[in-house]
């Protein structure tokens, strides 16, 4: 028998996909984690699972006690749905720039959803900080601080990172990962490097974000603006600390959408905006190392997120990003 044990035992062990159409245009195999597979739908349901079990193994949290977090939406699912499954409320603290369908999914799990006017990470009214507030003056309630509490890299190494040198029986040569909380890229390469050296560790990071001027020359230097979600960061997270990275290449949107649509009417992959900045980077990083190598990214969420965005004509036209 093959059974899963429900939603927790569900999580992880995704399939890795060949990318035809960009492994045929490069002459490398550009491979994918297919983290739209876990059972909530994103590469977070790893994280989340980790940080709750990380928090019942520490005696930080009882039976019918509540799990507080800041988040763009993906961890928020995972973390909603593992609520369910083990028994805790769950609360969301989200910025209010983000998707309509994050926050109606949210509700429609049974989380108790906050949006908040999205400032800046160093005003004290920011949506993660408030999180943290909030969860501390509440009783039997922990605050899963994704971007700063390791189970969430721990997870990556534990369980991506693994499935990953497993899938590709060892023969991977590089791997490029955009970074939110840093959480999969970081686990990813510590493991991978720990393996064999020689792999290559790429950040891709979207326009607006720090993390390609910091791994390029030391500082945070921010330019630009992006429509994705859920990536970039204007800090380098406790996550982030310490993780291995060769180089960075930055991505902008109308690449990343062009990617996007690549993947949909020639691979049959209905992804969203993070994923067309992985592959697009794949792609980059594919044609710098030349023929022949394996590349491993990660396909972080389904377009089905993105539907009023990425995948509506009126929008994109109002982003100056509708080409043929
Ligand atoms: N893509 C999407 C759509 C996400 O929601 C996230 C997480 N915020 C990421 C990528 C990045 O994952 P991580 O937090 O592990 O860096």
């Amino acid at each position: 028998m093959d059974i899963k044990n429900g939603f927790v035992g569900t999580v992880g062990n995704t399939p890795l996909i060949r990318l035809n159409s960009f492994s045929e245009e490069t002459g490398c195999e550009i491979l994918a984690k297919a983290e739209f597979l876990n059972p909530g739908g994103s590469v977070k349901d790893r994280a989340a699972l980790y940080i709750i079990e990380d928090a019942e193994k520490k005696g930080l949290i009882k039976p019918g006690g509540t799990v507080v977090e800041g988040t763009a939406g993906n961890t928020g699912i995972g973390l909603a749905h593992i609520c369910n499954a083990k028994g805790y409320k769950c609360l969301i603290i989200i910025p209010n720039t983000q998707s309509q369908e994050k926050m109606d999914a949210l509700r429609a799990l049974g989380a108790e959803v906050r949006p908040v006017p999205a400032v800046p990470y160093k005003d004290p009214n920011n949506y993660v900080k408030l999180s943290g507030r909030i969860a501390a003056e509440m009783e039997n309630a922990i605050w899963a601080n994704q971007f700063d509490n390791l189970a969430n890299r721990h997870a990556h190494y534990e369980t991506t990172g693994p499935e990953i040198w497993k899938q590709t029986d060892g023969t991977v040569d590089a791997w490029v990962a955009s970074t939110g909380t840093g959480g999969t890229y970081a686990g990813v390469s510590m493991f991978l490097k720990e393996k064999n050296p020689e792999i290559k560790c790429v950040v891709a990071d979207p326009m607006g974000s720090g993390i390609y001027s910091y791994i390029k020359t030391g500082e945070i230097k921010i330019e630009g603006n992006s429509i994705t979600e859920g990536i970039g960061n204007s800090r380098i997270t406790a996550n982030m600390e310490g993780a291995p990275a060769d180089d960075a290449i930055q991505i902008d949107d109308k690449d990343a959408i062009r990617v996007v649509y690549q993947l949909l009417q020639k691979d049959g992959l209905f992804m969203g905006g993070s994923t067309g900045i992985n592959v697009a980077a794949a792609v980059a990083l594919a044609k710098q190392m030349g023929p022949g190598h394996t590349i491993v990214t990660i396909l972080c969420d389904s377009g089905s997120r993105y539907q009023s965005r990425i995948f509506n004509r009126e929008w994109l036209q109002s982003k100056g990003l509708l080409t043929e």
